[in-house]
């Protein structure tokens, strides 16, 4: 403390200990970083700083910075009216910022995938907002005997498949009296009521709640309409084209991996561009990125199928046939399954050149990129135990293609090195929250080495993070 009023240091975080009997009267600033419900307790743990120069708080000082990390704006209005100094007309808001909002649902829908009730097969964009409709209101909140006011400015954010309903609601809303509505201690309940007969008039229960959220945001926007007796207003996404990530991945579908990725990094880093909004991590982002080009290799494959890529083997599609449901139409090398855009081979185990035949026996399914890997060697990835006697002396790194998962990429390189389907699992999250996020689990099945990979587990950790953008990842474990 001698040292803070000495001035050697700038900032002192204290918790519960200077709240009384502590004099430092020429402190400026205080950060109040805990709520209280108690407003003995938040005067003084404001009144530290309120010493102005007449109450020997120092030469000059006529004013302080009082920074709260939450919303006591309300209780602390008393206390402003009496000194005269701080304006009582509006209470300050909160709420959720759209941006936050927006990134949650792109994560949920767009980044993941998933394939929600009635949106199957749906464009980026159909997920990308085309606006949202500003809510402002206040409710009462209880707290013990107390009742708080608290504001909030909300946005509802709006698609292009719900803003006709959006739209049709608010005008019907603004023909009628909603002075029932309008109080701030109105029961939850008999809002929800009202909102529940609006939406199954005004929208498609299953689509237009396909975020759980229809109910609440009928209910904000009736609050708003009935406390502020005007209708919220309509904010457009204008950039919203500016964000279309089929877009993006098209203009960058003829440049070279490597180059993408520092292409990437600086639209996700520019600061005049809104992906890290919605994206919050590049992983993220490039996940969304690498899902769109993905579509787009799918699109192109049709025109792009070669027939005379078997001539060689003089496999009949009979025999290919036989192989892919054996194999249950996936990749048993990197474990990718066939789909549009994946096309298979069936692959002679041991090759025609070192004296391999076309029976059922000697040919396993492959896609594309395993068996480029592969080439003319004599590997059987029906087995899981390593043929080897001693490891390769060094560890070779694939091109990761556009239609390959974390998974399939890992197990090419994993599996190659082996000469046989070594690697049993792979253990990541791409969750903080997740065990495997930071470290990483290569597991093999039994009787495989780990140990040989050991040498390899800082160019496999690079790979992990710079060629597949995981950046998180700190270790790479090889275990049984
Ligand atoms: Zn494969």
């Amino acid at each position: 403390m001698q040292d803070f009023k000495d001035g050697k240091l700038d900032v002192v975080v204290n918790v519960k200990m200077l709240t009384e009997g502590v004099d430092v009267p020429d402190v400026k600033t205080v950060m109040v970083t805990r709520q209280t419900t108690s407003n003995i307790l938040l005067t003084q743990m404001i009144g530290r700083a309120l010493r102005g120069e007449k109450a020997g708080g120092g030469t000059g000082k006529d004013y302080a910075n009082i920074v709260f990390f939450h919303d006591t704006w309300k209780r602390l209005l008393p206390w402003a009216d009496v000194n005269g100094g701080l304006e009582a007309e509006r209470p300050a808001r909160q709420g959720r910022n759209p941006m936050s909002f927006i990134s949650i649902q792109l994560i949920k829908l767009a980044v993941a995938d998933i394939d929600y009730k009635g949106f199957e097969n749906a464009d980026y964009l159909t997920f990308i907002p085309v606006g949202f409709f500003n809510c402002e209101y206040t409710i009462a909140i209880e707290e013990g005997a107390a009742e708080e006011l608290i504001s909030f400015e909300e946005n509802i954010i709006i698609y292009e498949f719900n803003r006709d309903g959006y739209e049709s609601l608010i005008k019907c809303l603004a023909t009628q009296d909603l002075t029932a509505y309008a109080a701030e201690n109105v029961p939850e309940s008999r809002l929800e009521n009202k909102a529940g007969e609006l939406a199954d008039e005004y929208f498609n229960t299953e689509t237009d709640n396909f975020d759980d959220m229809l109910i609440g945001n009928i209910a904000k926007i009736i609050r708003h309409m009935a406390q502020n007796d005007t209708q919220p207003l309509f904010v457009d996404f204008h950039k919203r084209d500016a964000y279309d990530m089929d877009k993006l991945a098209n203009e960058l579908a003829d440049v070279s991996q490597r180059k993408i990725d520092v292409i990437l990094r600086n639209i996700f880093n520019d600061s005049g561009k809104h992906w890290g909004f919605f994206y919050k991590s590049y992983s993220n982002f490039k996940d969304a990125f690498d899902k769109a080009m993905n579509r787009i290799f799918i699109d192109a494959v049709d025109v792009e199928i070669t027939p005379n890529e078997e001539s060689a083997d003089e496999l009949t599609d009979e025999i290919k046939r036989q192989v892919f449901v054996r194999d249950n139409y996936v990749c048993l090398c990197c474990g990718k399954a066939q789909r549009k855009g994946v096309p298979l081979n069936a692959d002679h185990i041991r090759p025609i050149a070192m004296g391999g035949n076309n029976a059922v026996s000697n040919l396993q399914t492959l896609c594309k990129q395993c068996n480029a890997v592969k080439s003319v060697n004599e590997v059987d990835y029906r087995v899981n135990i390593t043929p080897l006697r001693k490891p390769k002396q060094e560890l070779q790194m694939f091109d990761w293609v556009s239609s390959d998962n974390v998974h399939n990429s890992i197990a090419r390189i994993v599996n190659a090195f082996y000469h046989c389907k070594a690697m049993c699992e792979l253990r990541c999250h791409q969750r903080k929250s997740g065990q495997y996020y930071y470290v990483w689990e290569i597991v093999l099945f039994a009787d495989n080495n780990p140990e040989w990979l050991t040498p390899f587990e800082k160019q496999l950790l690079d790979y992990v993070r710079t060629r597949l953008g995981w950046t998180h990842v700190t270790k790479i474990v090889v275990k049984n």
